[in-house]
């Protein structure tokens, strides 16, 4: 149950002053529909009101001046401005409005009486002009000197945003305090009341910036919920711990392989072997660069749970993956007394039943799937291990109902988005890590090169006379298939005209049966142009492709045209990407030279977090990180360090968080919305 002290913070804000249906439904759109949510919602600038009294104010500029009124002057036409005349200390002013009237004004700008008015100034020939002013008050002290702006959609005024902020305010509790004295003291934060309160309305401009205590103070606290999230998760897995057996390593299959492995692959397997051999339950993150060899690292490590009698599970994000992993795994194991099965949500009816029916009797060893794994009906004799490929693309939730499906369950997740070491931290936390740094040999370098969309016919013309088989990704337009698909439509009408019924379309909005065949007509070479919108960027794999085409480059994040461009490259044939764009910021054009000149994952990681901060390095959503409002982790390395051991210590004498300052952080949970962390600690 969420604490009562935070119930006003989750109030809907259409219970307050002056917003009606119309306006919370757009502020639903904008920033959410609780209290909590528009108080999160962050200005993004800030201006002072100059207070005139002695120097005259500047055309155009934000000031606050004292006007004695004189005269009120109706307009005889509705349309016409109603204006106010005044003196200030000065000369005269006229106070212009274009949409109140009447008793509004008089009541506001009363003749004879001083008032304060603050606003823009238009000042020609020393006669100064205001047109509606923002604030018209008897005392300048009811007029803030600092005013922040907040991002805006349509149909939202700044006006109305500050009235909900500053009701919000009012609303908000005195919460216990999470953070230690001593770091609190160190640093000489503010409560978080009034961090928050700092934040909406700064008091000087020093205030307002990214390094202010009050700033410094939330980003730690959203650290500290964070890290406590990750570290509930680790302690949950590990709670449930005895694993009941260890799967010690034992020489039982002999695999065959038409490789070696790589120093880096075999390190892994070592590393994971151990873990699997110990009677504490594994849960592991294993890392690696697009094209680094992460499926044949899970096998081995699936071998060794068979060899103990285990059954092992590999959960895919789609169906051509999953598909894919089955046929490779099938060639893997080859000769082996080893059974293995496919599961999506195409095999049905008497075939599902089948499976299931294997699966329960511990008569499948090896099961591949996609989402249909995870469905309550899917029960194992004995789950060993579970191994989810691509991790980010499956949540925290899914990735634990996997890990249930047995008592002790091992798990271990693939994720070919390198990350640099402290997103890692604040990401997967929650598990061990093993990285594979290191690629295959006798892979083809990737000759990666930029050019601007005006030269698509000529680059059309060139591809032709090229014998190599091409990946077309087209534009994402939105993140929607539907939308994005448009576009790949026409790039394939187009391509069609030139390389005839050698061109194929696969997109998400396909059927599985016509994209397994638009696929396998890829792969057989029937085609040998694959005109595609992103639904190969995870995992696919066609040795024979050679040449990776990306248009509007721009538009997608570094990590995805990484992951693309190493869709290519994995045959002996030189490979090539050719980035195009259109028009190019500064910014894009030096995020496309890094990806150029690099083809290292953990190095592009690193220069998308240098170029954009973390909280914008794209793909937080595609990649699997969490998006900050305070925290950025490119500046507050040393404050996660501190939150990962302020919150590890208080998890060793308190781990269901009940203590009072162990109450105070599950507030903060509450307040980041950790729910997967809030929901083990109502398990228990
Ligand atoms: P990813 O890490 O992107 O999932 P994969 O596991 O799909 O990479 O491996 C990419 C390709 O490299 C596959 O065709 C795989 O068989 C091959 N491969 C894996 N390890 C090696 C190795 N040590 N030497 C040569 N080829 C390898
Ligand atoms: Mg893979």
């Amino acid at each position: 149950m969420r604490p009562d002290i935070l119930t006003p913070l989750f109030r809907d804000i259409s219970g307050l002053n002056g917003i009606g249906p119309k306006l919370s439904s757009y502020l639903k759109k904008l920033c959410g529909s609780t209290i909590l949510d528009a108080l999160m919602h962050l200005p993004v600038d800030v201006k002072k009101r100059t207070i005139c009294t002695d120097v005259m104010p500047l055309n155009g500029s934000l000031s606050t001046l004292q006007v004695e009124v004189e005269e009120h002057i109706v307009p005889k036409i509705k349309r016409l401005p109603y204006v106010v005349k005044g003196q200030t200390n000065f000369g005269a002013i006229e106070l212009v409005f274009f949409k109140y009237y009447g008793s509004y004004l008089t009541q506001k700008l009363p003749v004879g009486k001083r008032v304060w008015v603050s606003g823009k100034v238009d000042v020609v020939n020393a006669s100064l002009k205001m047109i509606h002013p923002d604030y018209i008050c008897f005392l300048p002290s009811d007029i803030p000197e600092y005013e922040v702006i907040y991002p805006l959609s349509a149909g939202m005024s700044g006006r109305i945003l500050r009235s909900v902020i500053a009701q919000g305010l009012e609303l908000l509790p005195d919460l216990p305090e999470e953070i230690s004295g001593a770091v609190l003291e160190s640093y000489r934060w503010p409560s978080w009341k009034e961090a928050i309160q700092i934040v909406h309305h700064p008091k000087t401009l020093q205030e307002f910036e990214a390094t202010a205590p009050a700033r410094m103070r939330l980003a730690y606290d959203e650290l500290l919920a964070n890290q406590a999230a990750l570290l509930l998760v680790r302690q949950h897995i590990k709670q449930q711990g005895q694993k009941g057996q260890a799967y010690p390593h034992q020489k039982t299959f002999y695999l065959r392989l038409p490789f070696e492995l790589t120093k880096a692959q075999q390190r892994c397997v070592d590393e994971i072997s151990e873990d699997l051999a110990s009677t504490e339950r594994m849960s592991r993150l294993l890392q690696g660069d697009v094209g680094s060899g992460k499926t044949i690292v899970s096998v081995i490590s699936a071998l060794q749970v068979i060899a103990g009698g285990g059954q092992v599970a590999l959960l895919a994000p789609t169906d051509i993956l999953a598909r894919q992993h089955f046929a490779k795994i099938l060639e893997f194991l080859k000769g082996l007394d080893i059974k293995i099965a496919l599961l999506t949500a195409r095999e049905k009816g008497k075939e599902r039943t089948q499976i299931l029916s294997a699966l329960v009797a511990g008569e499948i060893s090896f099961i591949i799937g996609t989402h249909a794994l995870l469905e309550k009906e899917v029960i194992f004799q004995k789950l060993g291990l579970a191994i989810v490929d691509e991790q980010h693309k499956f949540g925290v939730e899914q990735r634990l109902s996997l890990a249930q499906k047995s008592a002790g369950v091992n798990l271990l997740v693939m994720s070919a988005t390198p990350i640099p070491r402290t997103l890692a931290l604040t990401a997967y936390g929650d598990m061990d890590i093993s990285i594979l740094n290191e690629k295959p040999v006798g892979r083809q370098p990737i000759l990666t090169r930029v050019l601007s969309e005006r030269k698509i016919s000529e680059l059309v013309q060139k591809l032709k006379a090229q014998a190599q088989q091409i990946y077309w990704v087209c534009p994402l337009v939105a993140e929607s298939e539907k939308t994005d698909l448009m576009a790949a439509e026409v790039r394939f009408k187009a391509l069609q005209k030139v390389f005839g019924d050698k061109v194929g379309l696969i997109h998400g909005q396909m059927k599985a049966d016509a994209k397994d065949a638009a696929m396998q007509a890829f792969v057989s070479g029937k085609i040998q142009v694959l005109v595609s919108t992103t639904v190969i960027e995870v995992g696919v794999d066609v040795p024979q492709a050679g040449i990776m085409v990306i248009e509007h480059a721009e538009r997608f994040g570094m990590a995805t045209l990484h992951q693309l461009r190493g869709r290519v490259g994995r045959g002996s044939d030189k490979a090539v990407c050719l980035l195009i764009h259109g028009r190019l910021s500064a910014l894009a054009k030096e995020r496309l030279a890094v990806l150029k000149d690099s083809n290292d994952g953990f190095k592009i990681a690193e220069a998308d977090l240098r170029l954009r901060g973390a909280g914008e390095v794209l793909g937080v959503r595609q990649s699997g990180l969490p998006s900050f409002h305070f925290a950025d982790l490119s500046e507050h390395a040393e404050l996660l360090s501190m939150a990962t051991a302020e919150v590890k210590q208080l998890l060793a004498t308190d781990k269901n968080l009940t203590s009072s300052r162990g109450q105070a952080l599950k507030n903060m949970l509450y307040l980041f919305q950790k729910d997967s962390a809030i929901h083990l600690l109502k398990a228990g």
